[in-house]
């Protein structure tokens, strides 16, 4: 057993939705390790920003601007990075949305976007990325679930939904491309601060009741989501398929 086996050296990277929040720091991560990144969002003035910001502390990164939940898009553009870039080794499904709303009165509009967002996008990205993994018999796939693919909390029915579903696509993912040499796991963040958690960071309530109901007593740190992805994108996880890491301060494990 050595480092070695956590070593990205030479392995090329697509994250999505990384030009802020959790992808920008996974990105880091797996760059701080070895690995080149491409980075993606919809927004490009942004994505230049992480791009410029990755770049500056030493990491080779690219950034690829595409929206995750148009699947001809999406299609074009993992075609483009493996032409003209090189091929993906590594990729991590990390674009996701939050839209809150009691279920009784929530938008179908609203509930098929966040659907689009957090689910579809994982099968088009997937899909895309996993035709040229099993071509090359290796790949790994890396899914942003949640403590809600675990469990729920009011005003956020659709989105548990969605990371259920990231759960179970994950051991689906698993079951179809374990054959190929892909390993497909998941990430389950706890509550960590970011622009898509602003509502609850400025809730002075809710920080107070996370900090007594998170055996940490705090906040997680974006950083500390890095460990997991860097072990899950190495070949120290090479016979490790279809599992959800959480990395939650012990949010699931108490009541
Ligand atoms: P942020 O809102 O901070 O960042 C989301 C990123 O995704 C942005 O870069 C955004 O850029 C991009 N994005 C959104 N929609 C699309 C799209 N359709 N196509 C391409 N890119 C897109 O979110 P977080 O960092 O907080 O969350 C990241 C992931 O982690 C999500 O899947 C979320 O559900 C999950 N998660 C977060 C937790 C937390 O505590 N923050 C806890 C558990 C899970 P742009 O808008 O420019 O496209």
């Amino acid at each position: 057993m050595s480092i070695q086996l956590f070593d990205l050296t030479g392995k090329r990277a697509l994250i999505t939705g990384s030009s802020q929040g959790i992808g920008l720091s996974l990105a880091e991560g797996l760059g701080k390790a070895g690995a080149s990144v491409i980075l993606n969002a919809r927004t490009a003035s942004r994505l230049d920003e992480a791009v410029t910001a990755l770049r500056a502390a030493g990491i080779d990164a690219t950034g690829v601007a595409f929206d995750v939940t148009d699947h001809v898009k999406v299609s074009e553009a993992v075609a483009k990075i493996e032409a003209e870039i090189g091929p993906i080794d590594i990729l991590v499904n990390n674009a996701g949305i939050q839209r809150r709303g009691p279920l009784e009165d929530y938008p179908i509009d609203t509930w098929h976007e966040i659907v689009r967002a957090n689910l579809d996008s994982v099968f088009f990205v997937s899909q895309a990325v996993g035709k040229f993994m099993i071509g090359r018999q290796r790949g790994k796939i890396i899914n942003i679930g949640s403590l809600m693919s675990e469990q729920a909390r009011y005003s956020i029915a659709p989105y548990t939904a969605t990371k259920g579903a990231v759960k179970n696509l994950t051991k689906g993912m698993c079951t179809d491309w374990a054959r190929y040499n892909i390993q497909i796991n998941a990430i389950g963040p706890g509550y960590f601060a970011t622009p898509l958690n602003k509502a609850l960071v400025e809730n002075p309530e809710f920080d107070s009741w996370l900090k007594k109901r998170t055996p940490a007593g705090r906040w997680g740190r974006t950083e500390e989501l890095q460990g997991a992805a860097i072990f899950l994108a190495s070949s120290a996880a090479d016979f490790v398929n279809g599992q959800i890491i959480y990395v939650d301060g012990g949010v699931l494990a108490t009541i």
